[in-house]
């Protein structure tokens, strides 16, 4: 940004010094204040009430988009989330969460305490708009007014209470009641040196997710039913992270907190939408095996897939043998790739490592494993759940648990005179007419 260019204009509309009002400026850009923003606030300073094209509007929350700077806006608060963020240097502590009209939910984030709570119906003078991931979202500075507004209906929920399965990266200042199901003490390379964390897993009666608390608790213990009031939820490895900050309030339970078995079943289109679940399930036919299963090669340094005993970042390696399947799965709404290690893949295959090897040798062909594998699995339906990512280059289920789905009696037909090592007799009448 042009930043003298910016004084300049000011200066001469203002009268005033442009060296000053540079200096202003640039103050004021240090924190985060956006470009209008600043201008008015200097306008203001010397006496320019604040005419012209920056006058705050008006606007209801679903009328507030990136492209405002400028903007009034009056709403019930939904959640106010605290943290400490590095911000050029220095912690600041900034309140974000999400404040609602009965038009829309907007996300906002406070760089000073206006001391507003929950369940407060305010009207925010004079904010900025910046865009968030593709999103509007509220800036509160220094030049931003806040004032109690008569209490507003909204249809939403206020206090940020939620259930695990609702949590999605980027949600703040939200509650869950959770049971610690995993837990582990870390020490990281932090950004002021050696730091000790835990992480680990919690769960309750909608589903699972990983857990990082920045400030280690006492409390947060394997068996621990808690509620923890102000978490923040940030993506790791692909999957949503439940984040504890120093802000957090970790309080027991007096009752047990029960933990859903299962996983969320999802269709696959479904689940691929969702950007990455901690733990899900899906059903759908296994379409084709992708290059890289079967017999496969590793580094010992990075257990990278190696290719002809080359790492691409440790040159020739003494590779190690492995067994993997990456399967494409589909159910009619969408695709996945189902990636499954070494023990779900001998599984499958029906034999591991040394198995595969043999079969390898007599057939002086790797392929042989893989080509079995997609005998076996290819044009079957499974029940696969795991942790699933998603990125541009696709979705990716880790498989925990890969079991063949026989719902269909004439499937189920087929797969037990398999299991006796009988071959079907084909037709119409031996699967009863039914291909899926
Ligand atoms: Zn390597």
């Amino acid at each position: 940004m042009d930043v003298d260019k910016h004084a300049e204009e000011l200066a001469s509309a203002l009268g005033v010094d442009k060296s000053e009002v540079r200096s202003d400026l640039e103050n004021l850009l240090q924190y985060s204040v956006p470009i209008e923003e600043a201008k008015q606030s200097i306008r203001r300073k010397h006496g320019d009430g604040g005419g012209g094209s920056a006058e705050p509007v008006s606007l209801d929350v679903a009328e507030v988009t990136p492209d405002k700077s400028n903007v009034t806006v009056t709403g019930k608060v939904l959640t106010v989330g605290r943290r400490t963020i590095r911000y050029q240097g220095e912690d600041v502590e900034i309140r974000e969460g999400e404040l609602a009209d009965e038009t829309g939910v907007i996300s906002y984030t406070a760089w000073q305490d206006f001391g507003f709570e929950p369940g407060d119906s305010i009207t925010v003078g004079n904010a900025g708009v910046r865009e968030w991931d593709g999103q509007p979202e509220l800036n509160l500075g220094e030049n931003t007014s806040v004032a109690v507004a008569d209490d507003l209906e909204v249809p939403y929920e206020v206090g940020g209470e939620s259930s695990l399965i609702d949590l999605e990266p980027g949600d703040r200042g939200r509650t869950i009641e959770v049971r610690v199901l995993e837990m582990e003490r870390r020490t990281i390379d932090g950004r002021d040196g050696e730091t000790e964390i835990l992480s680990g897993e919690v769960g309750d009666e909608t589903g699972r997710l990983p857990f990082t608390d920045w400030s280690p608790r006492a409390e947060i213990e394997p068996g621990a039913d808690l509620r923890i009031e102000d978490v923040y939820v940030r993506e790791f490895r692909g999957v949503p992270s439940v984040n504890l900050s120093e802000f957090t309030t970790v309080t027991p339970l007096p009752e047990a907190v029960a933990v859903r078995e299962d996983a969320p079943q999802l269709s696959v289109g479904r689940a691929v939408e969702t950007g990455g679940m901690y733990d899900v399930e899906v059903v759908g036919t296994v379409i084709q095996l992708r290059d890289g299963s079967g017999l496969i090669e590793r580094c010992p340094e990075c257990g990278r897939v190696v290719q002809g005993g080359q790492c691409r970042s440790h040159g020739a390696v003494e590779a190690e043998d492995d067994l993997r399947v990456k399967a494409i799965v589909d159910d009619g709404t969408g695709t996945l790739t189902a990636i499954l290690g070494t023990e779900l893949t001998a599984e499958v295959y029906g034999g591991g490592i040394e198995e595969a090897k043999s079969a390898a040798r007599d057939a002086m062909d790797k392929e042989v494993v893989a080509a079995e594998i997609a005998n076996r699995i290819e044009g079957r339906t499974f029940r696969v759940r795991g942790n699933l990512s998603v990125d541009d280059y696709g979705a990716n289920l880790n498989a925990e648990a890969f079991e063949p789905v026989a719902d269909d009696p004439a499937e189920e037909a087929k797969a037990a005179l398999e299991r006796l090592g009988s071959t079907p007799v084909g037709g119409p009448a031996a699967d009863g007419g039914e291909r899926r």
